[in-house]
Formats: structure tokens, C-alpha cells, sequence
């Protein structure tokens, strides 16, 4: 199958990372502006404001009003919010923020992928990257307009293939702009995003807190309204995130980044199985499947003579039989400076034969826009080189 879609991945690189904290990332208040002091209005629910514009002295009704104004009529400021009266504009003024993420480039155009790169209010980037129509990947319908999003600045889990964990961790997003970069690609693209897919920078369920929040915000019908079914959850494998992430009523689906399907294969290139052998990750998958009553999606990178013998694939036919999973196969996607390269044609054909043969729902993305995704790899690299550099 061709696509443009379903890996936006192996072109983002991250700033230069301080050491790993397992912290949820609200952002701490030493040395904040006043400004960052102020609460980001894409972070709070209606009964969350609700209670602080009660605490505030105003009718805890004009909270509905204010989130209209967000979210239906997207609106960039408080000042814009024509029916509210002048002392509760002011009031929000003081106590609450748009933290719009600003777009420092754009590459691609309409009807093919666009890659944004944003910044962050503490100068940070990110890049998100909104793919265009294209056959179903994860959820049921045709994946529309699919945006990919980050959750973390870096990463801390070192995944040897992938340039996000290159540099380590730097931060958590925090809800807000998780929240902000969709609202920023469709103001960006004046089109509606349908899908989401958690598989941009960053480990989704090491910042669980803020993905959390994030995801209420994001399905909710007076927030962003998309459909949980059409929102997938990217994982490396953290077992027992993945457990919580089964205990919460929100219908989202999970893909988790297999790429090994025998521990020796899998912990040479991702460090995290060391934590959570494949044992222990199979158990955690097992057990959302159940709960939410939902088929995974294993995601599996094939890297030449690393993850690609016909000994591998019949060892993913055993997972995903145990887990009844559907496999998602990704060529590598190179990157600068890593020497792993993808196998050539015939082996992944090879690879996937197998999988067939044994009846596995396997799909292999063969993406076009492999060149112009290298590009923008480059895009981030060269635009945070200067501010990087020691
Ligand atoms: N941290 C999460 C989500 C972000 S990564 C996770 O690991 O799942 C999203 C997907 O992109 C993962 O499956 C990841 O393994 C994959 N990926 C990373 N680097 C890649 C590359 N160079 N080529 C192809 N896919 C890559
Ligand atoms: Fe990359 Fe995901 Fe591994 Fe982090 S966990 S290094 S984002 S593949």
C-alpha cells in the first residue's frame, strides 16, 4: 500500500535535553513571568472554570460563554469576546492566557503533507505534522485529515533509531499546547483536523497528566470535538501507563512501537525493554484490548539485518496472534548522523509474506513523501542549530 501516512516520524529532532524526570511537567514556578504565571485557557475544563470564575466573583455560567468563544469561534484574545462584560474580560485578562504557539516555518503545501514547526512561549520547538486524505490506518473511517502531534521537547527513553531521543529530554508539553498545536495547524491550514495520532516528539505516556487533560479537551463536544476512535496513542511500551490508559472510559486507540519481537532483538534497540520485557508488555496489551474491547495496532520498523530475518517476522506472527493485533510495518526512515537504513523491496516483501501466510492483519507503509520528510527533519535541525549550539 502507498501513503503518505501513518509515520510522521524519523524527522524530529529535539533541543539539547537536561536530565530525565519522570515528573508530569506543570511547569514549576521559579523564575516564571508573570505572564506564564497566568493559567493557559486551552488547559481548563468548564467546571474548572466554572469554580475559578466563581473564586473570581463572576456568574460561573459565563464559563460556557468564554469556551464558545475558544473553541467554536476560535477567537485569539480575550478582548474578542464581544458579549462578555468589560470587568469579566479584564478579569480573564489578568488571571488566564492565550498561549498560542507561534509558527516559525511551514514546508509542504494543500493537498500534500505540511510539516509545522512551532514555538513555545520558553522558546522551545516543535513540529507537527498534518497529513492529508488517505486510506484508514488506525481507526475505522478513511483517515482524513490527520494531524500528528508531539507531547514532550525530546525524549527520554533513547530509542537507538529514532532522532528524537538523539539529544535527551528537555521538558513535558504542558496541556495547553498539546492542545495549541491543533488549533495552530488548523488556523495555520484553515482546515478542520479529523484524526489525531500521538507520534511526534516524545514518550505520550510519560507525560500522562498533561496528555490526560489534553485528551479530555481535545474529544470533548464544546472543546475540540474529535471522535476518540479517531485518535491514537502512540507507546514505546510503558506496561503499566498503558493499564492506566485502559482504565480511563475514553475510547482511544493505542499503537505500540513493537520493532522487536523477541526481547534480544527489541532491547538493542530500545532501551525500554529493559523495564518492561516483552513479557510484561504483552500482559499491559492484552489488557487494554480487553477493557476497551479494541483490537492494537503493533507498529514495526524495519531496519536491515536488525529487526527484518524471517525468524523475526514469524516471531511477530506469534505476538500478534497472542495479542490479535494488526501490524503496521514502516520502512525506516533514515536519519542524519544514525547508520541504520531500511531493507531493501524484496525483504520487506519477504517479511511480509509471512505475516500473511499466517493470517496477520499486516499493512506496509511505503511513504512517498520519504524525500520531502527528510527535508523537514532538516527543517527543525537547522532552524534550532543556532540556539543549540554550546
Ligand atoms: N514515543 C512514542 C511516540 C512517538 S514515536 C513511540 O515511540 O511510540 C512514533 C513512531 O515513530 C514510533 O513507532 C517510532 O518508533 C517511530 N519512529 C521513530 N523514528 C523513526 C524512523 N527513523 N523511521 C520510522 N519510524 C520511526
Ligand atoms: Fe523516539 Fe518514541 Fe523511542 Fe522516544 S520513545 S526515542 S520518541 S521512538
Amino acid at each position: 500500500m502507498e501513503s503518505g501516512s501513518g509515520n510522521c516520524r524519523g524527522f524530529l529532532t529535539p533541543a539539547r535535553g537536561r536530565a530525565f524526570d519522570e515528573g508530569f511537567g506543570f511547569r514549576k514556578n521559579e523564575g516564571m513571568s508573570p505572564a506564564e504565571l497566568k493559567e493557559s485557557i486551552h488547559a481548563v475544563t468548564p467546571a474548572h472554570l466554572k469554580e475559578r470564575l466563581s473564586g473570581l466573583g463572576h456568574p460561573a455560567y459565563r464559563a460556557d460563554q468564554v469556551l464558545e468563544w475558544v473553541y467554536s469561534k476560535r477567537v485569539d484574545g480575550f478582548a474578542a469576546m464581544t458579549n462578555l462584560p468589560a470587568a469579566l474580560r479584564a478579569s480573564l485578562e489578568e488571571h488566564f492566557v492565550f498561549h498560542a504557539l507561534e509558527t516559525v516555518r511551514v514546508l509542504g503545501a494543500e493537498d500534500i503533507t505540511r510539516k509545522y514547526l512551532f514555538r513555545l512561549s520558553d522558546g522551545a520547538m516543535v513540529e507537527s505534522v498534518l497529513i492529508p486524505a488517505s486510506p484508514a490506518l488506525y481507526g475505522e473511517a478513511s483517515d482524513r485529515r490527520t494531524l500528528c502531534v508531539s507531547t514532550q521537547v525530546g525524549c527520554a527513553y533513547g530509542c537507538k533509531f529514532c532522532a528524537s531521543g538523539l539529544d535527551g529530554w528537555s521538558r513535558n508539553l504542558t496541556p495547553g499546547e498539546i492542545v495549541g498545536q491543533i488549533l495552530q495547524a488548523e488556523k495555520q491550514s484553515g482546515e478542520r483536523v479529523s484524526n489525531l495520532v500521538f507520534m511526534g516528539m516524545g514518550e505520550p505516556l510519560a507525560n500522562f497528566k498533561n496528555l490526560s487533560l489534553a485528551l479530555e479537551i481535545l474529544n470533548a463536544p464544546w472543546g475540540v470535538g474529535i471522535g476518540a476512535r479517531r485518535i491514537t496513542i502512540s507507546t514505546s511500551g510503558l506496561a503499566p501507563q498503558i493499564r492506566e490508559l485502559a482504565e480511563q472510559s475514553m475510547q482511544v486507540r493505542l499503537a505500540v512501537s513493537l520493532h522487536g519481537a523477541r526481547n534480544e532483538v527489541r532491547q538493542q534497540i530500545m532501551p525500554v525493554n529493559r523495564k518492561y520485557p516483552l513479557e510484561d508488555l504483552l500482559d499491559a496489551c492484552e489488557y487494554y484490548a480487553e477493557r476497551k474491547k479494541q483490537r492494537i495496532t503493533f507498529e514495526y520498523i524495519l531496519i536491515r539485518e536488525v529487526n527484518d530475518t524471517l525468524e523475526d517476522a514469524k516471531a511477530l506472527v506469534e505476538v500478534a496472534r497472542r495479542v490479535d493485533a494488526k501490524v503496521n510495518c514502516i520502512p525506516y526512515n533514515k536519519v542524519e548522523g544514525l547508520d541504520w537504513v531500511r531493507p531493501e523491496e524484496s525483504r520487506q516483501d519477504a517479511f511480509m509474506a509471512v505475516l500473511k501466510r499466517a493470517g496477520v492483519t499486516a499493512t506496509i507503509r511505503r511513504e512517498k513523501g520519504h524525500d520531502i520528510a527528510a527535508a523537514c527533519g532538516q527543517l527543525r535541525r537547522q532552524t534550532m542549530a543556532p540556539a543549540v549550539a554550546e
